[in-house]
């Protein structure tokens, strides 16, 4: 069962919790007042091998674009979220590209 960020309506207060799809939307437990589902990372939770698989292609096609730098910063925000030692290979395999061609511009 994936957990929801909710947020009240009435106070703010913004609190996480355990639901199933078709679950009615809980009441703020400091007030009592409505509440609404927050867009997080947790709800869109996917597979690990599934998150890797779209960061691998993404990052692949900045490198495609040669936007190297790009691709760094992608796969450092990338590992952010998903700590696997596949990531770690893009991180290294994309330093490895900009240094080269930093080497080539000089
Ligand atoms: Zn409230």
């Amino acid at each position: 069962m994936p957990i929801y960020e909710f947020a009240c309506k009435s106070c703010g207060y913004v609190f996480e919790k355990l639901q199933g799809v078709n679950d009615p939307l809980p009441v703020c437990p400091r007030c009592g007042g409505k509440t609404q589902k927050l867009i997080s990372m947790v709800a869109f939770k996917v597979t690990t091998d599934e998150a890797i698989r779209r960061v691998e292609k993404r990052f692949n096609d900045y490198i495609r674009w040669g936007k190297y730098k790009d691709a760094a910063k992608f796969a450092q925000k990338a590992a952010q979220y998903i700590k696997h030692d596949k990531i770690k290979r893009m991180q290294e395999k994309i330093e490895t590209k900009l240094t080269k061609a930093k080497k080539t511009a000089v």
